[in-house]
């Protein structure tokens, strides 16, 4: 017949020593110095695929000619109809656009309008810290997307230089 009320003096020498607090104690310590998986946004970020798919930017060719010649084959190519095109000669006989807007918030980042262009004019840049207040600040014009292009090209080229094997 099985004693009952006896001491269990294992389970009490482990309570007065503290082990199961000492034990988780030491687990913790060993996570607090081990190498941390997370980063520390915004002061550190992690790479970026060259093919990532961030704001949009129109870019110039190194004479600082826009690239555009506004085939608008990316407005009817975006399925979002996101991409909104006016266009007239120049003087010169050359076609440009005299509109591009992008409504950035019907834009899904497909790719599909960096996919159709001829010249490598829109893209999508590596930038994806572009988040606003209001609705308004998300329709970009062609101003801010050449601006866009400006201040990325050097990424957004090598980008380009990377992928280009795969394309
Ligand atoms: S990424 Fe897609 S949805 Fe956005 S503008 Fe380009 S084609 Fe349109
Ligand atoms: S961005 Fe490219 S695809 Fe779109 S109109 Fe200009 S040249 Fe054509």
């Amino acid at each position: 017949m099985a004693r009952t009320g006896a001491i269990d003096y294992g389970r009490a020498v482990k309570y007065f020593l503290l082990l199961d607090f000492i034990k988780g104690f030491g687990l913790g310590m060993k996570y607090f110095f081990a190498p941390k998986h997370t980063l520390n946004y915004p002061h550190e970020k992690g790479p970026l695929s060259p093919r990532f798919r961030g704001e949009h930017a129109l870019r110039r060719y190194p004479n600082g000619e826009e690239r555009c010649i506004a085939c608008k084959l990316c407005e009817a190519v975006c399925p979002a109809q996101a991409i909104t095109i006016d266009a007239e000669p120049r003087e010169d006989g050359s076609r440009r656009t005299t509109r591009y807007d992008i409504d950035m918030t019907k834009c899904i980042y497909c790719g599909f309008c960096q996919e159709a262009c001829p010249v490598d004019a829109i893209v999508e840049g590596p930038n994806f810290e572009f988040s606003v207040e209001t609705r308004e600040e998300l329709f970009y014009t062609k101003e801010k997307l050449l601006q866009n292009g400006d201040r990325w090209e050097a990424e957004i080229a090598r980008n380009l230089e990377l992928d280009a094997p795969y394309r």
